[in-house]
């Protein structure tokens, strides 16, 4: 586990009121996957072979049943206490700030109306700079994010769950063998479980990153956005067998080049972003309508397939849920090719391991991209300069974030390849 159980119960306090369903009988879950698809020489695989060879001589069981008291212990319940997180992480932040992998002149923006608002003179779409501001059309694309569809695909997506409506959109998935990227917020795993039993093993799904408390990114701290990221990866590993998450999404389209920096370069992530957003989240509130979603849904279906479709949607709500469920038989005459949005450019979910079905899932992308510095760009990075190319919107890539990946901007350095062994330390860490 992640932490060890006596500094658990220091951040949490209390655990005993952590609510959860009893626990489901007869459940093995293997510390770590069987197969990896990881060089043997690779650093990284030793990494994770070590720590699966601890976990087998000290541990007379697996890791805790998903939903149990021992599991649901091992994480903060709100917000994430960055004074209590694993030193690993925030050394291999802070290596990465020493190897300059991190700008240092994007200024934290602060909340005005719930709006993320740099201070006063700042220019927002300077691509040192680099918003997204919010997914806004044409607005800065951080470097490497994912932002289009190819031609004639649509990435199917849904933020924010697992919820308690979830059970509807995953019925629906499952009648209709279709699969979906779910971008997760840790704190909902933590309370809605079953939900990500089901996404995970039950329909085969593949999880990604939506943060830990679901804030705005680039209001918080370096070490923030480290721990929002980090301990939801590391639920997600916690609790799939051991696969760490490729891909994320900044909560309202709130990323700039040194949140990017932090995601990317630290902790091996991509972003996904969106081109098309119904605000369907807003449904119930009455800020929308199911009507104008439907239209607008009917729009893209019925619309040009280039670039092809990433449109925001959620699993938060039973309307959420419908708006998706009513677009479907237009998706499908229409003859668009729907896929797993983080399946769009031949990615697979999860930086390591194997997928449920026994699918072979790609090497670590940032040790590959670091240690292979002739190597050609992984199809995520052609598909974020397409992206960029096709639209003729700004890269955002700046002399002090231009690389995908610390150790890809230093390597074959050794201390890029420190950086990135002491973030995957962290997470190894996490089980001692
Ligand atoms: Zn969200």
């Amino acid at each position: 586990m992640i932490l060890n159980a006596g500094l658990v119960l220091t951040i949490l306090g209390v655990t005993s009121s952590i609510a959860y369903a009893s626990p489901h009988a007869h459940r093995t879950r293997a510390a770590l996957p069987d197969v990896w698809s990881q060089p043997e020489d690779s650093p990284v695989y030793d990494l994770f072979r070590s720590n699966l060879q601890k976990r087998q001589s000290n541990d007379t069981d697996d890791s805790p049943d998903v939903g149990s008291p021992t599991w649901a212990a091992q994480y903060p319940q709100g917000s994430v206490d960055v004074t209590k997180i694993p030193d690993e992480w925030t050394n291999a932040l802070n290596a990465a700030v020493a190897a300059g992998a991190i700008p240092t002149n994007v200024p934290q923006t602060t909340l005005v109306n719930d709006n993320a608002v740099y201070p006063q003179g700042v220019n927002s779409q300077d691509p040192s700079i680099c918003s997204a501001n919010g997914g806004g059309t044409g607005s800065c694309r951080t470097n490497g994010s994912i932002w289009d569809a190819p031609d004639g695909y649509i990435g199917i997506s849904f933020d924010d769950g697992p919820t308690s409506n979830s059970p509807t959109l995953y019925t629906f998935l499952q009648q209709n063998n279709q699969k979906a990227t779910h971008f997760m917020i840790g704190t909902n795993i933590l309370s809605n479980w079953q939900e990500f039993l089901t996404a995970y093993e039950t329909l085969g799904d593949d999880i990604a990153v939506h943060t830990w408390t679901h804030p705005h990114m680039t209001s918080l701290s370096n070490v923030q956005v480290l721990a929002e990221l980090a301990m939801t990866m590391q639920i997600i590993y916690d609790s799939t067998d051991g696969k760490l998450p490729r891909f994320w999404r900044p909560p309202y389209g709130d990323i700039d080049n040194r949140v990017n920096a932090i995601a990317r370069n630290v902790l091996g992530l991509t972003a996904i972003i969106w081109n098309h957003d119904t605000d369907d989240y807003s449904i119930p509130a009455g800020g929308q309508t199911m009507d104008k979603v439907n239209s607008m849904m009917t729009q893209w279906m019925t619309g040009p397939k280039t670039p092809g479709l990433v449109i925001l949607e959620h699993e938060l709500y039973q309307e959420t849920a419908q708006a998706f469920i009513n677009s479907y038989p237009l998706l499908k005459q229409n003859g668009w090719n729907a896929v797993s949005v983080c399946r769009l450019f031949g990615d697979d979910a999860y930086q390591n391991g194997t997928s449920p079905d026994g699918e072979t899932d790609g090497a670590f992308s940032v040790s590959t991209s670091t240690t292979s510095t002739s190597a050609a760009p992984s199809a995520t990075e052609n598909a974020a300069a397409n992206n960029a190319s096709s639209t003729g919107t700004a890269s955002g890539a700046s002399s002090s974030n231009s690389s995908p990946a610390i150790l890809e901007m230093l390597a074959p350095s050794r201390s890029s390849m420190t950086a990135f062994a002491s973030v995957v330390a962290a997470l190894v860490c996490a089980f001692a």
